[in-house]
């Protein structure tokens, strides 16, 4: 079977995270979520973790040629190299798209899978479970955050041919089956 190659995206709540790790278990690609990375760092203390810690309590995005250096390291390593991989939270900018379409590895993605859910429904979903502190308006600046960051990219993908869109309302299972099926789909034949 031929390896997958493939970025992520969806809004928060979308269960982009569940899907993941349920889509590197059936393909057998390393799960690559910067997010995960960023926070490894942080609790092992290093100064970078420190640095992208207080970036990250701000909520601000870490800059691009850091979060690059990142990526460029993880995806030369050998299991992405072997068995491709399913990232998550890179690209986040339309700088790190292209950085992506240059990288050693980066150069063969497949296509970027957006799992969709309407803005109305995943600001419900969070707003079920929320925390106390998390109010409405937080929520939503969350929201429009997200919105600001990622449509650029996905307009970026769609020119180029590379985005698949997969209806995100439903059981996991249910959106788990439209995933594996849109990606074989485009999937090169060996
Ligand atoms: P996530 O778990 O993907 O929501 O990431 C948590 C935080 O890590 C984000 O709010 C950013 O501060 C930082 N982060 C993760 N991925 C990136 C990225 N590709 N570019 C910049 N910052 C990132």
């Amino acid at each position: 079977m031929s390896a997958v190659r493939l970025v992520l995206l969806g809004r928060q709540g979308a269960g982009k995270g569940t899907q993941a790790v349920k889509l590197s278990e059936h393909y057998g690609a390393p799960h690559i979520s910067t997010g995960d990375m960023l926070r490894s760092a942080v609790e092992e203390g290093t100064e970078f973790g420190r640095q992208a810690g207080e970036i990250m309590d701000r909520g601000d995005l870490v800059p691009d040629d850091v979060m690059v250096g990142v990526v460029t390291e993880r995806l030369a390593k050998d299991d992405a190299v072997a068995s491709g991989y399913l990232l998550d939270g890179f690209p986040r900018t339309v700088a790190q798209a292209e950085a992506l379409a240059a990288m050693p590895n980066g150069d063969a993605l497949q296509a970027v899978v957006n799992i969709d859910v309407p803005l109305d429904e995943v600001r419900t979903r969070m707003q079920l479970r929320a925390r106390a502190d998390d109010t409405p308006e937080a929520i939503d600046r969350r929201l429009a955050l997200y919105e600001a960051q990622t449509e650029p990219l996905i307009r970026f993908y769609e020119e180029r041919d590379m985005l698949l869109v997969v209806d995100g309302l439903g059981t996991v299972d249910e959106i788990f089956a439209r995933l594996v099926e849109a990606i074989d789909r485009i999937r090169p034949v060996l």
